[in-house]
């Protein structure tokens, strides 16, 4: 059974759906660095001052500062059993440093542990996806206006609370991110499939057919 679990695909493909899923499912935690980001710009610490700016207008936040971010992350308790990487590694550049990182702490290795599921969808369906989704500030749950819309017009089926769009997900940084993703995300599928680890599955589905695939891929 594998214990490190990455997901690669462009923003919007349905990760966050799948990879939270998957979470529960395991019990192991989701680690999301767009979240953590976001976290460190909202509690205003050192990372989250540099990251914003980057963020703001769609590019890689630099290495260092996520490289030091995921570190911290994994070197937790609570990933001792595994852990699922939801946008990280972003480039091969942070892939290097993903091999690095377990390297130091000397638990799991990419090769052996590691499976690399990529989200196969075209970009323009992402725009529009982007543009209309909506988020639960409180528990998480991300929504869409169009596929997956809340009972009640923005608000949270689950806790009730007034749904947020992204700073990030109008139309111009969207492309800017698809751009961004195009040069250095995308490159990552043959890294991964060089290493032997990679695994593709197709993202323009039902959420519920997605789900089935996917445990399927991971033989759950
Ligand atoms: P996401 O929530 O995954 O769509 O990420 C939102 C933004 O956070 C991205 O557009 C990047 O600016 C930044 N970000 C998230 N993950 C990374 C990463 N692994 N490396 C660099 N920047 C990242």
């Amino acid at each position: 059974m594998k214990k490190v679990f990455i997901f690669l695909g462009p923003p919007g493909s349905g990760k966050g759906t799948q990879t939270s899923r998957l979470a529960d499912k395991l019990s192991i935690p989701h680690i999301d660095t767009g979240s953590l980001l976001r976290k460190n710009i909202q509690d205003n610490t050192e990372y989250g001052i540099i990251a914003k700016s980057y963020i703001d207008k769609g590019q890689l936040v630099p290495l260092e500062v996520v490289s030091n971010i995921i570190k911290d992350r994994l070197t937790k308790d609570d990933c001792s059993q595994g852990y699922i990487l939801d946008g990280f590694p972003r480039s091969i550049e942070q892939a290097e440093a993903l091999k690095d990182i377990l390297d130091s702490i000397g638990k799991f290795n990419l090769k052996d542990d590691a499976v690399a599921i990529y989200f196969n969808i075209d970009t323009e369906i992402l725009v529009q996806r982007l543009i209309n989704r909506r988020s639960c500030p409180k528990c998480g749950t991300i929504y869409n206006l169009i596929s997956n819309p809340p009972k009640i017009m923005d608000y949270c089926d689950i806790c009730d609370t007034k749904l947020v769009t992204r700073k990030d997900d109008n139309e111009k940084t969207a492309r800017a991110r698809f751009e961004t993703y195009e040069k250095e995300t995308a490159p990552l599928y043959e890294y991964f499939k060089q290493m032997g680890i990679l695994k593709e599955i197709e993202a323009d589905n039902p959420i519920s057919e997605i789900w089935e695939n996917l445990k399927a891929i991971l033989s759950l």
